[in-house]
């Protein structure tokens, strides 16, 4: 069963819901890949070494030679509207001379449709041996219904180095389960941890002489200083102490009273923040400061610009936003501006004391290959998935090929200039030679590393150092039914709980204790207990694999 909508959209749409739910605001809005291909250096210098390093010993087979053999295996890989395996990419070839299997890709670079594609793909009965795609659960049900094959015992005996990080990270072999306790699916492995942070303009706390905040009650005192002092001296009050690029972001100020946005996890227990009463002191807080004129008069409906707009024009404060882009504004504005700093702050304490950020990197994405279940070359297949999990396997697919995409300096792969400074950014233009391309493997953060900006690399430094990050919501498996029953609860509580917020927060209704008891019971009549009850089982079933 598909939703008549391609794949992308689909995607982008079950992002947000699943941002929206678990709290984890607007990864959507950052121009990376899945937004999971991304991250920062905590984990830059581990790798596969030392996981085994190849599979072919065993079979009298030298290096990471998969095959006595040349040999071609189909795939179907079209994801995002856009990427088609091409025969031609470099990094796939370079992998051909080193295990002799090479890839022959079956999806139209011309199509625009990924999961028309995967859909025409799938109902043709005729699979290519290797099936890429970037949507797990779809993936997963497909190979419950014996379309793929499940990938355990090939895994077992064949894949030491997937075996190996499985067994040194037992949430990425939960995750890579499906509902049925089958693997049919090696997925895509994000590496680094912090994804959003808060900024704040250090010129202006420097001429108001005021320390940056480490509260949130001096948080407030310093928005309100904003507000009221003019820092940026144009004699007018036209100062944002708080702004944002994502009408989401008017709620990142829940975690200050201990308050959670959507679904959450706590002690193996799954809440949903919006239906319990710390949700409501947190938005009549919220709903206080913007009354205040603290928080962005415009924030529901400025839109994606609204960081852009506040910076160039010198009228906003604070904001929490992603670490690399927002950093890039020092960089931007130096010319015009130069004692421009918009600078990382840690979360300001809440008011039980503790430093939270609600937002982390994925530790898992879904996207991924799997093999189906009628090809003659399953061996062959997870020996070459394995391959990428090796250490060279994992380097060529971060790095590149020696010589060509990088140099290895003091034992460390560098980026030749042209791709630090790629027209079309260092991303794109490795993943034109099929760098970095979404396939089962383990990413590492220095490749990313090398074009940060070096406040977006201070930034990731403090939080991680600081360890401030809230516990994430898993990626869940869902049954087919758990699904379809999951996404009409969600859509109707989803949209019944921002529109209330919203109304509170802007003051179009008040939020008094009556009128949160009848939301309570409103959300309790749109089955919130049923959804969480269906998390719950999602949970349990998958900290019990
Ligand atoms: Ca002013």
């Amino acid at each position: 069963m598909f939703r008549k909508r391609n794949g992308y959209t689909l995607l982008l749409v079950l992002a947000m819901t699943i941002s929206l739910l678990a709290g984890c605001a607007d990864s959507k809005n950052e121009p990376n890949n899945s937004g999971g291909n991304v991250e920062n250096g905590s984990n830059a210098g581990s790798n596969n070494a030392g996981n085994g390093g190849n599979n072919a010993e065993a079979d009298g087979l030298s290096g990471h030679l998969v095959t006595k053999d040349p040999l071609e295996l189909t795939i179907h890989m079209h994801f995002a509207d856009r990427v088609s395996y091409q025969d031609d990419w470099p990094v796939f070839q370079k992998a051909a001379e080193l295990t002799n299997i090479s890839l022959k890709g079956t999806a139209p670079s011309s199509a625009t449709n990924s999961q028309e594609l995967f859909n025409i793909t799938m109902a043709s009965g005729e699979l290519p041996d290797i099936v890429h795609f970037n949507m797990k659960d779809v993936y997963d049900n497909y190979g419950v219904e014996g379309a793929f094959e499940p990938l355990n015992d090939l895994i077992d005996e064949h894949a030491p180095n997937i075996k190996a990080l499985f067994e040194e990270r037992p949430e990425l072999k939960r995750y890579a389960t499906a509902s049925d306790g089958n693997i049919y699916y090696i997925n895509f492995i994000p590496d680094g941890q912090v994804a959003k942070g808060w900024f704040i303009r250090e010129d202006w706390l420097e001429k108001l002489q005021l320390e940056a905040p480490k509260t949130v009650d001096e948080l407030y005192t310093v928005m309100k200083a904003f507000r009221e002092q003019d820092p940026n001296g144009n004699g007018q009050k036209d100062e944002v102490p708080y702004f944002a690029r994502v009408k989401s972001a008017a709620l990142d100020f829940l975690v200050f009273w201990n308050a959670n946005r959507g679904l959450y996890l706590a002690d193996s227990k799954i809440g949903f923040g919006p239906y319990e009463d710390a949700y409501k002191t947190g938005v009549q807080n919220i709903a206080e400061w913007y009354k205040e004129g603290l928080i962005d008069p415009e924030i529901f409906t400025r839109g994606s610009k609204g960081r852009d707009i506040m910076l160039r024009e010198d009228r906003g404060g604070i904001t929490h936003d992603w670490l690399g882009s927002t950093a890039g504004y020092n960089d931007l504005l130096q010319g015009e501006r130069p004692d421009f700093a918009f600078m990382p702050l840690l979360p300001p304490a809440s008011i039980d004391g503790q430093m939270r950020e609600e937002t982390k990197r994925a530790e898992v994405t879904s996207s991924g290959w799997g093999i189906a279940s009628t090809s003659k070359h399953k061996v062959e297949a997870i020996k070459y998935f394995d391959f990428w999990f090796s250490e060279e396997g994992r380097r060529l697919m971060n790095f590149g090929i020696e010589g060509v995409h990088y140099d290895m300096i003091d034992g460390k792969p560098i980026f030749k200039e042209e791709y630090l400074n790629a027209e079309n950014g260092t991303l794109a233009a490795l993943q034109e030679d099929g760098v970095q391309i979404e396939i089962g493997f383990h990413q590492n953060f220095d490749y990313e590393r090398q074009w940060s900006n070096a406040i977006a690399l201070q930034g990731e430094d403090m939080y991680t150092k600081a360890n401030v990050f809230m516990e994430q919501y898993p990626t869940l498996s869902y049954a087919n039914e758990e699904r379809d029953r999951l996404t009409t609860l969600k859509s109707a509580i989803e949209t019944y709980v921002e529109e209330m917020s919203q109304k509170w927060i802007l003051g179009a209704e008040d939020l008094t204790d009556d009128s949160f008891a009848a939301f309570q019971k409103s959300l309790k009549n749109m089955g919130v207990e049923e959804m969480l009850q269906l998390e719950q089982q999602a949970y349990d079933r998958f900290m019990s694999q």
